[in-house]
């Protein structure tokens, strides 16, 4: 799943199931408190991180209804975070138009709440959608039954009231608690686990040239990196695109920061030999040229490519058989404008858009030569591209590969 993806994602859209057996997760202890009585009577919660998502489960020891958080009576359970001097962010869940709903600051957020239980709820969404950075976060829940505050100003009303001494003792001898609070006091100490990516998975076609028909398609760049690298990485960042770069082994370790600021910016990286060479013909060599690749791209980043691209699209069945025997697919392309040629900007604009379409693997290039014409074209692309619908997705997106992560500090 793409880590930028799902942040666009709305709302319970559906996204492909990451593998929950292979799903790496950490914390998530639960807490627990004594019972108080009432309608919303929270006494456990925890709060975990699988992959990408934070995930929350609140417990109750009576059934969590609808109607006891129906965010027109004011129901609702807030898990408020705080990050050293930052303000804080609470996350509340709330019953609206008969769906759960995620909220920040009364602003619906992408996540997704379920009721396994009638009297557990669990809610999962990414950092990004509350505003929560990486780091330590401490925590507490904050919840209020619908209706407690029409309770509290009636109860508020009662004790104003001259004739009614006798009914106030009764009321708060009687009243029951509408507002919770988990810990009852202070905080939980929760973190925001960095995502790695340490690899991705191949699947289906052992050599493909694009994508399935959807409106999607994947940049990529061969023969970096290169000084002109960092540009284009700074290029889709602000345009907000990911990309696949085809890197050369032995330029990796010139570059390795370069190298994990591509992967950490959503983008992808595959495997374009040690130095280029015509591959096609297979043999031994080639399955060592693909293995020290693969080693100089881990020793840099800890990312393990399974994307391969023969230099100058040269392939052949053995070659194609020891990319698949070291866990890569062979991946040539769709749509070809000979940057490499520097043919102008104009040109490469133009010969990209006229033969993209669906599931469209465009082949570009950020090293190998000057390629300020390529990065000139760039945004031309996206916006031009996007404007007829097309979404940037990398090629293990467009081609439906999972990610292999891990979580860290
Ligand atoms: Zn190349």
């Amino acid at each position: 799943m793409s880590r930028r993806l799902a942040a666009l994602c709305l709302a319970f859209c559906l996204l492909p199931a990451a593998s929950a057996a292979a799903a790496t997760t950490q914390g998530g202890a639960t807490h627990k408190v004594t019972p108080e009585g009432g309608p919303l009577d929270l006494v456990a919660v925890s709060l975990g991180q699988t992959e990408g998502k934070l995930e929350l489960v609140l417990r109750s020891t009576k059934p969590i209804t609808p109607q006891l958080l129906a965010d027109a009576k004011g129901g609702q359970i807030c898990t408020v975070f705080e990050q050293g001097s930052r303000s804080p962010r609470a996350v509340c869940v709330t019953r609206r138009d008969g769906q759960w709903q995620l909220r920040l600051r009364g602003k619906r957020i992408a996540g997704t709440v379920s009721r396994p239980r009638e009297s557990e709820l669990r809610l999962s969404f990414e950092p990004d959608a509350a505003k929560l950075r990486v780091g330590a976060a401490d925590w507490y829940v904050a919840a209020s039954a619908a209706g407690c505050a029409a309770t509290k100003a009636k109860q508020a009303g009662q004790q104003r009231a001259p004739w009614s001494g006798l009914a106030s003792v009764l009321a708060s001898v009687l009243a029951i608690p509408c507002e919770y609070r988990l810990p009852r006091v202070g905080t939980y100490a929760g973190r925001v686990w960095r995502v790695v990516v340490t690899g991705c998975r191949r699947d289906g076609a052992s050599q493909v040239s694009r994508g399935p028909s959807v409106k999607q398609v994947a940049l990529t760049y061969d023969d970096g990196p290169s000084i002109y690298t960092a540009g284009f990485v700074r290029e889709l960042d602000k345009l907000g695109v990911p990309a696949t770069f085809f890197i050369v082994g032995q330029l990796v370790s010139a570059r390795s920061s370069l190298a994990r600021q591509i992967l950490r910016n959503g983008s992808m990286i595959g495997n374009h030999s040690w130095n280029h060479a015509n591959l096609g013909g297979g043999g031994g060599g080639a399955s060592s040229q693909l293995r020290d690749t693969n080693a100089a791209i881990r020793r840099a980043t800890g990312f393990t490519p399974c994307l391969f691209r023969p230099p100058y699209g040269s392939t052949g069945s053995d070659l194609v058989r020891r990319v698949r025997a070291q866990g890569m697919t062979s991946v040539l392309w769709s749509v070809d404008p000979s940057d490499w040629r520097t043919p102008g900007t104009g040109a490469i604009v133009s010969r990209v858009l006229a033969q993209t379409g669906n599931g469209a693997i465009i082949l570009l290039h950020d090293g190998g030569g000057p390629r300020s014409q390529t990065l000139a074209a760039l945004p031309q692309i996206v916006r031009s591209l996007k404007r007829r619908g097309y979404r940037f997705v990398t090629l293990t997106d467009l081609l439906g590969y999972s990610e292999r992560v891990t979580l860290s500090k």
